[in-house]
């Protein structure tokens, strides 16, 4: 699905150019329309910007679903468990979305 310009800048404008989940900058010419949705079964009005690889990753799922794939991934994954052993930054017990970090 395409969008006009302007309706773009205003999806964009809700984070001041950042990617609605993992909060990287993104440019007015490429970032992706996310289709927000809290619950399985519930109308996702909503439309966020994203960056390509939390689309992409994301796909048809709910954030809440999202969030669990993520944890799986980090939690099971060796290489994030010494990554976070060497740099000494700990794996957060939850992850937590961009949006949620600014309060959107
Ligand atoms: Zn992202």
């Amino acid at each position: 699905m395409s969008y006009s310009d302007s309706r773009k800048d205003s999806i964009l404008s809700i984070t001041n150019c950042r990617c609605y989940y993992c909060g990287c900058e993104l440019s007015s010419d490429k970032f992706c329309v996310d289709h927000f949705k809290e619950q399985e079964g519930k109308p996702s009005g909503r439309l966020v910007p994203a960056c390509v690889e939390c689309n992409k990753a994301k796909s048809y799922m709910t954030v809440e679903q999202f969030r669990e794939r993520l944890q799986n991934v980090i939690f099971t994954n060796l290489y994030s468990r010494i990554t976070s052993h060497y740099i000494g930054v700990p794996i957060p017990e939850k992850v937590t979305f961009y949006y949620e970090k600014a309060g959107l």
